[in-house]
């Protein structure tokens, strides 16, 4: 049987429980997950690629294995499916939340279809309890000095206390 890598990317400025919740579910569906930090510049993110790889690969590091897929956390460079294409991935994994989700997704799939038709895009729903999740909402709330606890693992949240007490 042919061995699938699948490829989840994203900014994961920072990495969520949302994010966690997908990764969880993409373990179990291909037998190499790389995950793609994207460099994402013009979203001017909050941490620098560096910490976001750094984070990834800690929160993920107990998910991999034990019957799921080996994971690799590196940074995403370039075109997506040019990307996909040099890690050997046959499947692109996504995460989708609300409809506000889907319009964006739906043009995404449709342009990467085109460059390149081998490659499927898949999506997977976190838990009820994940769903609404986002980095952005989470930065926001971590900024105005809200609790974060509930939305992010806790050496997250003590990074984000820190980025914003600096
Ligand atoms: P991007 O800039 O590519 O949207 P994100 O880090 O925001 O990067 O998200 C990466 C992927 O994870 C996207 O497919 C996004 O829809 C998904 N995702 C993020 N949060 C959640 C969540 N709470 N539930 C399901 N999917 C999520």
């Amino acid at each position: 049987m042919s061995k699938h890598t699948g490829l989840y990317p994203g900014t994961f400025d920072p990495i969520t429980n949302g994010h966690l919740d997908i990764i969880k579910r993409a373990v179990k569906l291909v037998d190499y997950l790389v995950i793609g930090v994207a460099i994402n510049e013009d979203k001017s993110p909050l941490f620098s690629l560096e910490e976001r790889v750094a984070m990834v690969e800690a929160e993920t590091r107990p998910l991999a294995g034990d019957g799921g897929a080996e994971i690799s956390v590196r940074p995403l460079k370039g075109l997506l499916v040019k990307y996909a294409e040099d890690v050997g991935a046959s499947v692109i994994l996504r995460g989708l939340r609300a409809v506000s989700d889907f319009e964006f997704e739906f043009q995404m799939v449709g342009m990467n279809q085109r460059l390149n038709p081998d490659i499927e895009t898949v999506f997977l729903m976190a838990g009820a309890k994940h769903q609404a999740i986002a980095s952005r909402l989470v930065k926001e709330i971590a900024r105005l000095g809200g609790d974060v606890g509930s939305f992010v693992p806790e050496d997250i949240k003590r990074m984000l206390t820190d980025k914003f007490a600096s």
